[in-house]
């Protein structure tokens, strides 16, 4: 194989270990960021450092590699779109489309995947809202179309809370009301396809979050039944093949009491909840992104260990020293300079036996 150069759209944690995973293939990266302290720059031969809608920029990006996948969905389309006119990028725009914005997404999910959701509407004024919020017997949650993450642009309408108030806080008009599910717990569920339709589903895992942020994640979710476990596996082949995905693809769902699964979001990258799979796996998500952009088989995903993923926020990250001397902890350091409250900056794989 002539050695390939891979472009990574996003320098955070998650270009980063992608750009670790492709070196192992020999597989150069070159990653676009406009922020000079990405953590993804300290492990890739040519840095981008531009706004993601400096077109020139992205054109000369996209001349300079052979393909390209992106770690987040908040890139403007538009880029993304040249980006596939120059060099394959996987997943496709398509994809980045229906990802990076709820309403779109939602219907996608419903009436395309035809896979279950929440009950959803649509708001795009004040009166959508109340107009909504009177269909939805029970609670809610108010969410903007896009640019949400980790909680953020999401607001919990209960019967007494103040719609005017939520409305006029939420800092958008593009909305939407999503009916509250009772779920029981969560869990997600990652796939990988590659572009001659194979699949390779990794196992199922249960989330947990601290604020609104992912604190936990243990793999296999404990007591899955096969029953749960095989339509979790259903849901994703589904969603992928009607994506048509050249990648991977996280899908988070609910799980309901009665067994019912809802899908809550999808995110075609690697996600927080596949980082047990650096540790757990024959193949982790990282790799298998790679994989699948530049055209090499998929790998298998079959689960090596039992893993209790734990994400180290903020000054969580100082406990990673001691750790690392201990041989049934996995430590992942993103190499991030400031520690901030809330922020990402490593995780422990538990190898549980
Ligand atoms: P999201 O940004 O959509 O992933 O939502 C973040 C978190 O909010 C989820 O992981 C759930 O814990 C919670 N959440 C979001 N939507 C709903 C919903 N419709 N019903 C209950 N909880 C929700």
């Amino acid at each position: 194989m002539k050695n390939k150069i891979l472009g990574i759209i996003g320098g955070g944690q998650l270009g980063r270990m992608t750009a670790l995973a492709a070196a192992k293939f020999g597989i150069e990266c070159h990653i676009f960021d406009p922020d000079l302290n990405a953590p993804a720059f300290q492990v890739c031969s040519k840095t981008y450092i531009n706004d993601y809608e400096d077109l020139n920029a992205i054109k000369e990006f996209a001349n300079g590699i052979d393909a390209a996948l992106y770690e987040f969905e908040n890139i403007p389309l538009k880029s993304a779109q040249i980006i596939e006119e120059l060099c394959l990028l996987r997943p496709s725009s398509f994809v980045l489309s229906v990802s990076q914005d709820r309403l779109i997404e939602k219907k996608f999910l419903l009436d395309k995947a035809k896979v279950q959701t929440a009950k959803f509407y649509e708001c795009n004024s004040y009166e959508d809202l109340v107009n909504a919020k009177n269909l939805i017997k029970g609670s809610s949650v108010l969410k903007t179309r896009r640019f949400g993450y980790d909680g953020k642009g999401q607001i919990k309408i209960n019967y007494d809370t103040d719609l005017l108030e939520a409305w006029k806080s939420i800092g958008s008009n593009k909305l939407i009301l999503e009916e509250f599910v009772p779920f029981k717990r969560e869990l997600s569920i990652i796939i990988a396809r590659d572009h001659n339709n194979n699949v390779q589903v990794y196992d199922t895992v249960e989330n947990k979050h601290k604020n609104h942020i992912l604190d936990q994640t243990i793999a296999p979710a404990p007591g899955i039944s096969d029953k749960i476990a095989q339509s979790a596996k259903k849901i994703a082949i589904n969603i992928a093949n009607e994506l048509d995905l050249i990648g991977i693809l996280a899908i988070e769902l609910f799980e309901l009491n009665n067994g019912d699964l809802i899908v809550n979001e999808i995110a075609p990258r690697p996600h927080n909840s596949g980082h047990w799979t650096m540790d757990g796996c024959v193949t982790d998500q990282f790799e298998q992104a790679v994989r699948a952009a530049v055209g090499i088989n998929l790998g298998s995903t079959e689960r090596l260990f039992d893993i209790v993923m734990q994400n180290l926020i903020g000054k969580d990250i100082y406990i990673a020293d001691n750790l690392m001397n201990d041989p049934n902890c996995r430590v992942h350091r993103y190499g991030k300079k400031e520690v901030r409250p809330g922020r990402k900056m490593g995780h422990i794989n538990h190898l549980i036996r």
